[in-house]
């Protein structure tokens, strides 16, 4: 019964090198992978890295196991020439006959359109082809049927109908009334973790797949996609978020004066100890910046920063510290700095990093596990050896062997021989304070990060892309003062009435 994710990855690899005679690249795998996790997820990436020729590889990948996919194109020339390349493709399948492809082409003479109506309505077909004009044109028939994938090549183009959003979720099984709950529940969402979807309801749903090269669709209604489809990865639940990422390479304190002068106020600052963080404390003090601090009078002090009294926070980045769980403060929390990445810092002994394994495990490869997912709720204790055995149940030596050494591939060994993890879900948490549901709306936050090491940088980004598919930007590339104008807008007019249908 249990499903296993590695054959299944191996399968599709040698899918997509059969049909395609090249290997997937780095996206594409990643894109695999969620797609054989049957998630839900938006393929955020620049053109021309593999988007299309994936979409139509997993939609042949999915006919051949019995299920029916639609493949949304911006327009009818895209659609005809993915039609072609999707028949060439599977010209290189055994038993390629079963697949049914169906093409919808305005331009088709009388017959063919009758030919076409008469297969669309019949549901003859493993595969349609169609533009997004013909989703608000048909919506009606769609919404009645069901498709296991739904692929939206460039999604910006069909984001600008609300209504199309509701259909194509009724294509992958949601009906209007979830459809209207979720959209209630993000209307009145402004608490903190307001819930996602439960994950059961997901279970007789579709994928839904959107593509997209710039992906910053803006509104209530893209935010229902990921209302409904969840966006539960491992334990944390993440909310949506609205937040650019920079990083500041040369970490100096002259640097962090800097930047903490031009945001001026509504700032948290991150230290990994209290120890490192009352060093900086005085000497920002010192250079005339008021900042609080959790470690002193943390009550008294946060008050003075609610009020305004005082410009900066200063608190220790760890998963349950009272800045990066505690506080809700959407009007006053803007920006967010981290003085170091949080992280976590062993001894290079696999017993003493077991819980990131685990983690590490269980989200990228075997999230729908449900037993292991109980065993994660204890895994502080667990140990190394008893968690190979219990992920030895799910997949083979070789694999967990891979797994293992993948992980350690991104890690980091300082000169005193400790490992040095990110803290993914740290940073994530304490960024996120600065990105909320305020009222309807959602704020712009900014989260700036010193970090020298590469390594380290690069791990936590690319865990990073692959949760949320937030990207980064290096000092250099940022405008302080653009992105500032931004912050500030996002949370003006808090009493604006907001129409479903303006998106
Ligand atoms: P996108 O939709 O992201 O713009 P496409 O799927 O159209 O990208 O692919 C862009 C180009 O790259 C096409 O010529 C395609 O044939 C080629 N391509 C796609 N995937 C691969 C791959 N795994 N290896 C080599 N070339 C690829
Ligand atoms: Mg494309």
């Amino acid at each position: 019964i249990y499903w296993n994710f590695h054959q299944s990855y191996k399968m599709f690899e040698k899918f997509f090198e059969l049909i395609f005679h090249k290997p997937m690249t780095g996206y594409q795998r990643t894109w695999a992978r969620r797609f054989l996790l049957s998630k839900s997820f938006t393929l955020v990436a620049p053109t021309g890295v593999g988007k299309t020729t994936f979409g139509l590889v997993a939609s042949l990948f999915s006919a051949l196991h019995g299920k029916k996919s639609a493949l949304v194109f911006p327009t009818i020339s895209l659609a005809q020439q993915s039609f072609e390349k999707l028949n060439q493709f599977k010209s290189k399948i055994k038993n390629a006959d079963a697949i049914r492809i169906l093409l919808f082409n305005s331009s088709m003479t009388k017959s063919e359109k009758e030919e076409f109506e008469q297969r669309f309505l019949s549901q003859d077909f493993e595969i349609l082809i169609v533009s997004s004009q013909f989703i608000s044109k048909r919506k009606d028939v769609l919404s009645k049927m069901f498709f296991n994938l739904v692929f939206v090549d460039d999604v910006d183009a069909i984001l600008k109908s609300s209504k199309n959003i509701d259909t194509l979720l009724q294509m992958i099984g949601f009906s209007e009334d979830e459809i209207e709950k979720a959209t209630e529940r993000l209307k009145n969402k402004n608490k903190e973790n307001g819930q996602n979807t439960n994950l059961n309801t997901l279970k007789d749903k579709g994928m839904l797949i959107v593509s997209s090269a710039t992906a910053k669709p803006q509104g209530l209604k893209p935010l229902l996609f990921r209302e409904l489809l969840g966006f539960e990865i491992g334990r944390f639940t993440f909310n949506i978020r609205n937040i650019t990422n920079i990083r500041i390479k040369k970490k100096s304190r002259e640097k962090l004066l800097e930047i903490i002068n031009i945001l001026k106020d509504g700032i948290l600052l991150f230290v990994n100890t209290e120890e490192e963080g009352k060093e900086i404390v005085k000497f920002l003090a010192e250079n005339g910046v008021k900042i609080g601090t959790t470690w002193s009078n943390f009550d008294e002090e946060f008050e003075l920063f609610k009020e305004g009294k005082l410009n900066v926070i200063c608190g220790v980045s760890s998963y349950y510290g009272k800045l990066i769980r505690g506080i809700d403060l959407p009007e006053r929390i803007k920006y967010c700095i981290f003085w170091e990445t949080p992280s976590f810092r062993f001894s290079v002994d696999m017993d003493k990093a077991p819980r990131f394994v685990l983690e590490r495990v269980f989200v990228e490869y075997l999230e729908d596990h449900p037993k292991l997912k109980e065993y994660f709720k204890n895994v502080e204790t667990l140990q190394t050896e008893k968690l190979r055995q219990l992920v030895l149940k799910y997949i083979s030596a070789e694999s967990y062997n891979k797994i293992v050494q993948e992980i350690f591939s991104h890690l980091k060994i300082t000169d005193d021989g400790k490992l040095v993890i990110p803290d993914v879900p740290t940073y994530i948490q304490g960024s996120g304070r600065t990105s909320r549901m305020f009222g309807m709306r959602l704020t712009k936050g900014v989260s700036i990060l010193f970090e020298e090491d590469d390594t380290i940088f690069e791990s936590l980004k690319s865990r990073l892309m692959f949760l949320l598919d937030e990207e980064w930007m290096d000092e250099s590339e940022a405008n302080f003062e653009s992105l500032m104008v931004e912050v500030e807008e996002s949370r003006k007019s808090r009493n604006e009435g907001f129409n479903v249908n303006d998106t």
